[in-house]
């Protein structure tokens, strides 16, 4: 069986939708050797995502980070879902290389049915779930890591891991993106993760997830693969399967060390990543 080599981490987000800028992503994973390149885009980038997600941030008392997460989230939509998702399915068609439909999705509590009910309204093929915001707090803004120093970094790392771990239980999504990304900043705890690492590993097999080997953290200022190996190693210890991702917003980062992510994950044991398609699950492989 040959190895598998997929990316299910890309983001069209930061040009338009057009088959030349399409085109670009994917002559950075032929060059790659990649056999399936999979499209990822932030579901708050579409006005119905915006609808389904609500005024997640009116329940924090900080109002520097309310008005800052409203200002933000309003500013984002730029498309309709459907025209996304009209957009790859056509171009899926007369692709070379087989292309995958997906999203990226916050978690936030309390919004589980609606956002159900939207996702299941179209053909995507899987669902990253991701963790951004702590409250109001979008811990990982990079122009504003500043704010860092106005939280509790004990209090970030326990809120954030819980997150994970509800979002992991909540049935929604296929893959947990960026596993530890609220280490992307440097900073740490004053306490020993592995309580919480462990726990979000149990999360992540009871809800049936896998988890991302993400290479993006090498370019952040924790300048480490998410998640980190310790917490990948009770991942596998927990039977949690994996996908490698880049999470790349240009085409020059498609798979982007690939060979780093693959290395730390046969460290840790794993000899199999998945691949999606329709929202199913088949182990391959690594
Ligand atoms: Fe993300
Ligand atoms: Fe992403
Ligand atoms: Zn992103």
């Amino acid at each position: 069986m040959a190895i598998f080599r997929a990316d299910y981490h890309v983001h069209l987000e930061n040009g338009p939708y057009t088959s030349e800028w399409l085109e670009s992503f994917l002559e950075f994973a032929r060059r790659g050797g990649l056999q399936e390149l999979g499209f990822s885009e932030h579901l708050h980038d579409f006005y119905e995502g915006q609808e389904v997600a609500g005024r997640w941030w009116e329940g924090d008392s900080d109002s520097v980070e309310r008005e800052y997460a409203e200002r933000w989230w309003r500013a984002r939509p730029r498309y309709s879902l459907d025209a996304y998702v009209a957009f790859i399915q056509a171009y899926r068609e007369r692709s070379d290389l087989p292309l995958r439909l997906g999203l990226e999705v916050d978690y936030f509590p309390g919004q589980e049915e609606a956002l159900h009910r939207l996702l299941a309204a179209y053909p995507l093929d899987f669902v990253l779930g991701s963790v951004h915001w702590l409250g109001a707090w979008g811990f990982d803004h990079l122009d504003r890591l500043e704010r860092w120093q106005a939280h509790d970094v004990d209090m970030a790392f326990r809120q954030y891991f819980d997150l994970l771990g509800k979002a992991a239980r909540s049935g929604l999504f296929d893959i947990m993106a960026h596993p530890d990304l609220i280490k992307l900043a440097g900073y740490r705890p004053s306490y020993d993760l592995k309580p919480l690492y462990e726990e979000a590993a149990r999360a992540f097999a009871e809800g049936g997830v896998a988890v991302e080997v993400s290479t993006a953290g090498l370019y952040r200022p924790v300048r480490e693969i998410y998640p980190a190996e310790p917490f990948l190693l009770l991942c596998r210890e927990y039977d949690v399967p994996i996908v490698i991702s880049s999470d790349a917003h240009r085409p020059e980062e498609v798979g982007r060390d690939r060979e780093a992510a693959v290395a730390l994950a046969r460290r840790c044991g794993y000899t199999r990543v998945c691949r999606f398609l329709r929202r199913e699950r088949e182990e391959v492989r690594l």
